[in-house]
Protein backbone atom coordinates (compact mmCIF):
# COMPACT_ATOMS: atom_id res chain seq x y z
CA UNK A 1 0.00 0.00 0.00
CA UNK A 2 2.73 2.35 1.00
CA UNK A 3 4.57 1.41 -1.87
CA UNK A 4 2.03 1.95 -4.59
CA UNK A 5 1.39 5.52 -2.54
CA UNK A 6 5.33 6.13 -3.58
CA UNK A 7 4.85 5.14 -6.95
CA UNK A 8 1.75 7.91 -7.42
CA UNK A 9 3.75 10.43 -6.06
CA UNK A 10 6.87 9.69 -7.89
CA UNK A 11 4.70 9.59 -10.83
CA UNK A 12 2.92 12.71 -10.49
CA UNK A 13 6.86 14.45 -9.36
CA UNK A 14 8.28 13.42 -12.82
CA UNK A 15 4.90 14.78 -14.94
CA UNK A 16 6.13 18.19 -13.08
CA UNK A 17 9.24 17.78 -13.98
CA UNK A 18 8.05 17.30 -17.32
CA UNK A 19 6.06 20.41 -17.33
CA UNK A 20 8.25 23.02 -15.74
CA UNK A 21 11.09 21.21 -18.62
CA UNK A 22 9.29 20.72 -21.89
CA UNK A 23 11.26 18.85 -24.10
CA UNK A 24 10.99 21.30 -27.18
CA UNK A 25 12.28 20.38 -30.20
CA UNK A 26 13.55 21.65 -33.77
CA UNK A 27 11.16 21.02 -36.45
CA UNK A 28 13.35 18.76 -38.97
CA UNK A 29 16.73 17.75 -40.06
CA UNK A 30 18.66 17.39 -43.33
CA UNK A 31 21.63 15.13 -43.72
CA UNK A 32 23.34 16.79 -46.82
CA UNK A 33 26.17 14.68 -48.86
CA UNK A 34 29.46 16.47 -48.63
CA UNK A 35 31.94 14.92 -50.06
CA UNK A 36 33.84 11.72 -49.85
CA UNK A 37 37.52 11.26 -48.23
CA UNK A 38 39.38 8.34 -49.45
CA UNK A 39 42.29 7.37 -47.66
CA UNK A 40 44.99 4.43 -48.60
CA UNK A 41 46.07 3.88 -45.20
CA UNK A 42 43.34 3.80 -43.07
CA UNK A 43 45.75 2.56 -39.98
CA UNK A 44 46.08 6.52 -39.41
CA UNK A 45 42.63 6.99 -37.92
CA UNK A 46 42.30 3.37 -36.21
CA UNK A 47 45.16 1.18 -35.33
CA UNK A 48 48.23 -0.33 -36.66
CA UNK A 49 46.23 -3.50 -37.77
CA UNK A 50 44.60 -1.81 -40.79
CA UNK A 51 48.19 -0.31 -41.89
CA UNK A 52 48.13 0.10 -46.07
CA UNK A 53 44.16 -0.96 -45.94
CA UNK A 54 42.26 1.72 -48.26
CA UNK A 55 39.00 3.14 -46.86
CA UNK A 56 36.55 5.79 -48.09
CA UNK A 57 34.87 7.98 -45.16
CA UNK A 58 31.27 9.74 -45.40
CA UNK A 59 31.12 13.16 -44.98
CA UNK A 60 27.94 14.97 -44.22
CA UNK A 61 26.50 18.26 -43.39
CA UNK A 62 23.22 18.54 -41.15
CA UNK A 63 20.62 21.41 -41.97
CA UNK A 64 18.39 22.41 -38.88
CA UNK A 65 14.94 23.81 -39.31
CA UNK A 66 14.10 25.57 -35.78
CA UNK A 67 11.17 27.97 -36.15
CA UNK A 68 11.64 30.85 -38.42
CA UNK A 69 15.64 29.72 -38.38
CA UNK A 70 18.22 27.49 -40.28
CA UNK A 71 21.00 26.43 -38.79
CA UNK A 72 23.82 24.34 -40.67
CA UNK A 73 25.97 22.47 -39.09
CA UNK A 74 29.54 21.71 -41.07
CA UNK A 75 30.19 22.97 -44.90
CA UNK A 76 31.86 20.20 -46.31
CA UNK A 77 34.53 19.77 -48.58
CA UNK A 78 34.66 23.23 -51.43
CA UNK A 79 31.96 23.39 -53.50
CA UNK A 80 34.69 24.15 -56.30
CA UNK A 81 35.61 20.35 -55.99
CA UNK A 82 32.28 19.24 -57.02
CA UNK A 83 33.74 20.29 -60.70
CA UNK A 84 36.92 17.52 -60.28
CA UNK A 85 35.41 13.88 -61.44
CA UNK A 86 38.71 12.94 -60.00
CA UNK A 87 38.85 14.40 -56.55
CA UNK A 88 41.73 16.21 -55.59
CA UNK A 89 44.60 14.37 -53.52
CA UNK A 90 46.49 16.10 -50.59
CA UNK A 91 50.02 17.01 -50.66
CA UNK A 92 50.95 13.85 -49.31
CA UNK A 93 49.02 11.67 -50.69
CA UNK A 94 47.17 10.54 -47.92
CA UNK A 95 43.71 11.74 -48.61
CA UNK A 96 42.04 12.39 -52.11
CA UNK A 97 38.78 14.67 -51.75
CA UNK A 98 35.94 14.24 -53.88
CA UNK A 99 32.13 15.82 -53.75
CA UNK A 100 30.10 14.80 -55.93
CA UNK A 101 27.39 17.83 -55.59
CA UNK A 102 27.96 21.27 -54.83
CA UNK A 103 26.48 22.57 -51.42
CA UNK A 104 23.97 25.48 -52.69
CA UNK A 105 22.33 22.85 -55.29
CA UNK A 106 21.60 20.83 -52.44
CA UNK A 107 20.15 23.79 -50.40
CA UNK A 108 18.32 25.18 -53.53
CA UNK A 109 16.71 21.98 -54.04
CA UNK A 110 15.14 22.43 -50.36
CA UNK A 111 14.53 25.85 -51.35
CA UNK A 112 16.94 27.82 -49.53
CA UNK A 113 20.05 29.94 -50.63
CA UNK A 114 23.25 30.35 -48.08
CA UNK A 115 21.97 33.74 -47.35
CA UNK A 116 18.82 32.22 -45.55
CA UNK A 117 21.12 30.28 -43.13
CA UNK A 118 20.56 32.50 -40.16
CA UNK A 119 22.83 30.18 -37.65
CA UNK A 120 26.15 28.38 -38.73
CA UNK A 121 28.47 26.32 -37.05
CA UNK A 122 31.25 23.93 -37.73
CA UNK A 123 32.43 20.81 -35.71
CA UNK A 124 35.95 22.28 -36.52
CA UNK A 125 38.03 23.57 -39.29
CA UNK A 126 39.42 21.17 -41.61
CA UNK A 127 38.94 21.44 -44.77
CA UNK A 128 35.97 18.74 -44.92
CA UNK A 129 34.15 20.81 -42.63
CA UNK A 130 34.73 24.02 -43.24
CA UNK A 131 35.22 24.07 -47.03
CA UNK A 132 32.11 26.49 -48.03
CA UNK A 133 32.08 28.62 -44.06
CA UNK A 134 33.02 31.89 -46.60
CA UNK A 135 29.59 31.37 -47.96
CA UNK A 136 28.11 32.07 -44.65
CA UNK A 137 29.49 35.73 -43.51
CA UNK A 138 25.84 36.82 -43.24
CA UNK A 139 24.91 34.55 -40.65
CA UNK A 140 25.72 34.31 -36.84
CA UNK A 141 28.20 31.90 -36.05
CA UNK A 142 29.46 29.77 -33.22
CA UNK A 143 33.19 28.97 -33.11
CA UNK A 144 35.02 27.94 -29.65
CA UNK A 145 37.65 30.42 -28.66
CA UNK A 146 39.95 27.86 -28.53
CA UNK A 147 39.02 26.96 -32.41
CA UNK A 148 38.90 30.60 -34.20
CA UNK A 149 42.31 31.33 -32.29
CA UNK A 150 43.93 28.45 -33.97
CA UNK A 151 42.59 28.88 -37.24
CA UNK A 152 43.39 33.03 -37.31
CA UNK A 153 47.13 32.28 -35.51
CA UNK A 154 50.15 32.37 -36.47
CA UNK A 155 50.36 28.84 -37.40
CA UNK A 156 47.18 27.42 -38.27
CA UNK A 157 48.77 24.81 -40.79
CA UNK A 158 50.07 23.09 -36.68
CA UNK A 159 46.58 22.04 -36.85
CA UNK A 160 46.03 20.78 -40.70
CA UNK A 161 43.58 24.44 -41.22
CA UNK A 162 43.71 26.08 -44.52
CA UNK A 163 42.23 29.90 -43.14
CA UNK A 164 41.73 30.80 -46.73
CA UNK A 165 38.56 28.79 -46.39
CA UNK A 166 37.14 30.82 -43.34
CA UNK A 167 38.87 34.05 -43.74
CA UNK A 168 35.81 35.65 -44.65
CA UNK A 169 34.43 34.65 -40.90
CA UNK A 170 36.54 37.22 -40.06
CA UNK A 171 33.77 39.65 -40.98
CA UNK A 172 30.92 37.81 -39.62
CA UNK A 173 29.01 37.99 -36.60
CA UNK A 174 30.81 35.30 -34.45
CA UNK A 175 30.24 34.24 -31.18
CA UNK A 176 33.30 32.61 -29.59
CA UNK A 177 32.42 30.48 -27.12
CA UNK A 178 33.94 28.76 -24.12
CA UNK A 179 32.25 25.35 -23.63
CA UNK A 180 28.69 24.26 -23.94
CA UNK A 181 25.75 26.59 -25.36
CA UNK A 182 22.28 25.99 -26.10
CA UNK A 183 21.56 28.03 -29.26
CA UNK A 184 17.81 29.12 -29.68
CA UNK A 185 17.53 28.97 -25.30
CA UNK A 186 14.87 26.09 -25.37
CA UNK A 187 17.40 23.09 -24.59
CA UNK A 188 16.58 21.82 -28.94
CA UNK A 189 20.04 22.60 -29.99
CA UNK A 190 23.06 22.35 -27.91
CA UNK A 191 26.84 23.07 -29.00
CA UNK A 192 28.45 20.55 -26.64
CA UNK A 193 32.43 21.39 -26.68
CA UNK A 194 34.28 18.00 -27.17
CA UNK A 195 38.04 18.88 -27.53
CA UNK A 196 40.90 17.05 -28.76
CA UNK A 197 40.58 16.19 -32.21
CA UNK A 198 41.03 20.14 -32.84
CA UNK A 199 41.48 22.44 -30.12
CA UNK A 200 38.03 23.96 -30.35
CA UNK A 201 36.75 20.76 -31.40
CA UNK A 202 32.91 20.57 -31.05
CA UNK A 203 30.06 18.49 -31.62
CA UNK A 204 26.16 19.10 -31.54
CA UNK A 205 23.25 18.20 -30.06
CA UNK A 206 19.25 18.12 -31.52
CA UNK A 207 16.18 17.09 -30.60
CA UNK A 208 13.79 16.04 -33.41
CA UNK A 209 10.26 15.33 -32.49
CA UNK A 210 9.64 11.87 -33.71
CA UNK A 211 13.66 10.11 -34.44
CA UNK A 212 14.11 11.68 -30.61
CA UNK A 213 17.65 13.45 -29.51
CA UNK A 214 20.41 12.68 -31.54
CA UNK A 215 24.16 13.86 -30.87
CA UNK A 216 26.42 14.73 -34.10
CA UNK A 217 29.81 13.63 -33.50
CA UNK A 218 31.71 15.65 -35.74
CA UNK A 219 34.94 14.02 -35.40
CA UNK A 220 35.19 13.51 -31.50
CA UNK A 221 35.21 10.23 -33.12
CA UNK A 222 35.54 8.88 -36.51
CA UNK A 223 34.09 5.09 -36.78
CA UNK A 224 31.81 3.07 -34.58
CA UNK A 225 34.44 0.78 -34.45
CA UNK A 226 36.65 3.74 -32.55
CA UNK A 227 33.47 4.66 -31.10
CA UNK A 228 33.33 1.04 -29.53
CA UNK A 229 37.17 0.53 -28.62
CA UNK A 230 37.01 4.56 -27.12
CA UNK A 231 40.45 4.57 -29.62
CA UNK A 232 41.56 8.09 -30.70
CA UNK A 233 43.86 8.29 -34.11
CA UNK A 234 47.09 9.21 -33.62
CA UNK A 235 46.17 12.37 -36.23
CA UNK A 236 43.83 14.07 -33.78
CA UNK A 237 45.92 17.28 -32.47
CA UNK A 238 45.45 15.65 -28.87
CA UNK A 239 44.53 12.05 -28.19
CA UNK A 240 43.87 11.82 -24.35
CA UNK A 241 41.65 15.55 -24.49
CA UNK A 242 39.67 13.46 -27.47
CA UNK A 243 39.35 10.11 -24.52
CA UNK A 244 38.19 12.38 -21.83
CA UNK A 245 36.17 14.24 -24.36
CA UNK A 246 34.30 10.75 -25.70
CA UNK A 247 33.49 9.64 -22.43
CA UNK A 248 32.16 12.85 -21.29
CA UNK A 249 29.83 12.42 -23.81
CA UNK A 250 28.82 8.85 -23.57
CA UNK A 251 27.99 10.29 -20.14
CA UNK A 252 25.99 12.44 -21.57
CA UNK A 253 23.69 10.08 -23.87
CA UNK A 254 23.15 8.05 -21.49
CA UNK A 255 21.58 11.29 -19.49
CA UNK A 256 19.41 12.00 -22.59
CA UNK A 257 18.63 8.83 -24.46
CA UNK A 258 20.77 10.50 -27.74
CA UNK A 259 21.73 8.35 -30.58
CA UNK A 260 25.20 9.18 -31.81
CA UNK A 261 25.45 9.92 -35.85
CA UNK A 262 28.95 9.41 -36.61
CA UNK A 263 29.44 11.36 -39.64
CA UNK A 264 32.74 9.96 -41.24
CA UNK A 265 31.44 6.35 -40.67
CA UNK A 266 30.31 5.46 -44.11
CA UNK A 267 28.31 1.78 -42.82
CA UNK A 268 25.88 4.16 -40.58
CA UNK A 269 25.71 7.30 -42.71
CA UNK A 270 24.67 5.32 -45.36
CA UNK A 271 21.00 4.20 -43.67
CA UNK A 272 20.37 7.88 -42.98
CA UNK A 273 18.42 8.99 -45.83
CA UNK A 274 19.97 12.43 -47.64
CA UNK A 275 18.52 15.90 -48.43
CA UNK A 276 16.06 16.45 -49.63
CA UNK A 277 14.59 13.67 -47.64
CA UNK A 278 14.42 14.98 -43.82
CA UNK A 279 13.82 13.71 -40.24
CA UNK A 280 11.39 14.74 -38.06
ZN1 LIG B 1 36.54 15.33 -40.81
Amino acid sequence: MRLALVSIVLVLLSACATAAHPNATVQRLYVIDCGENHVNDLSRWTSPADAGKPFVFSDNCYLIKHGKDWMLWDSGYPDALALLPHGQTSPNGLITAYRKKPLVDSLREIGLTPADITVFAMSHSHPDHAGNANLFVASTVYMQTAEYDAVFGSQPQRYGFNPAYLAKLRYAKVRKLHGDHDVFGDGSVVIKSTPGHTPGHQSLFVRLPKTGPVLLSGDMVHLKSNWDARRAPAINYNAEETLRSMRQMDAFMQATGAKLWINHDPEQSATLPKAPQFFE
